[in-house]
């Protein structure tokens, strides 16, 4: 079974690949790269399951099951935010210096500068979107609660995951090794629901 898995970013691709090889048996999971479908995808759909299958869609168009996750973190005093925007919220703090991972740090502890600890509370997001070749489409989502610290802890990971704390491990996301965060992360959640609805799609047809 081959799948096509719309992402361009590296952590992100990689999180994912283990986690589908660990999910389904003989699967052959391909970049958009590999079929020759270049060019920057349009995310601008409201939700995180609107983005996925947006994305989705297009690594379908190489006539493969086409997969894409859309995710982000949404804090609970803040209304959902950074939600949807979590690769871009830099650009909504005109101090943030770059739109990269550290300014999207600087620019959610400047947000949350007056929270106290108790309301630091929130939860990675990830949707998955799925488009099979007969143009089935389907979402799943998994989430992974926290708090959001005030500084820094750790150096693995990537994005927001210095500042997000996990109370099972008593440690953030980026204090943690990659199968510990994979065990319990709003990915690799999603992931397992994806896998057992696609078998299910597959073995039925
Ligand atoms: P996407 O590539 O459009 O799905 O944007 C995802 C963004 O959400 C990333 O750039 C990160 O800022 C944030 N994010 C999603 N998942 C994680 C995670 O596991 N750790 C840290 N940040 C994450």
């Amino acid at each position: 079974m081959k799948i096509v898995l719309a992402s361009r970013n590296r952590k992100k691709i990689e999180e994912l690949r283990t986690l589908l090889l660990e999910e389904i048996d003989g699967i052959e999971i391909l970049s958009l790269d590999d079929v020759g479908i270049f060019g920057e995808i349009e995310e601008n759909g409201t939700t995180f399951e609107e983005n996925a299958l947006i994305k989705a869609r297009v690594a379908a168009r190489s006539g493969y099951i086409g997969i894409a996750d859309d995710s982000g973190l949404a804090v609970d005093v803040l209304g959902g935010e950074p939600g949807v925007y979590s690769a871009r919220y830099a650009a909504k703090c005109h101090f943030a210096g770059d739109h990269d991972d550290e300014g999207n740090n600087q620019c959610l502890l400047y947000n949350l500068r007056e929270v106290p600890d108790e309301a630091r509370t929130g939860a990675y997001v990830c949707a998955i979107g799925c488009v099979l070749p007969d143009g089935t489409e389907f979402t799943v989502r998994g989430e992974a609660r926290g708090r959001i610290l005030r500084e820094y802890h750790g150096n693995g990971g990537f994005g927001y995951d210095p500042l997000f704390y996990f109370d099972q491990f008593q440690k953030t996301f980026a204090e943690i090794t990659p199968a510990e965060k994979n065990a319990v992360s709003h990915r690799g959640i999603a992931i397992k629901a994806f896998a057992k609805k696609l078998k299910e799609l597959v073995q039925n047809d």
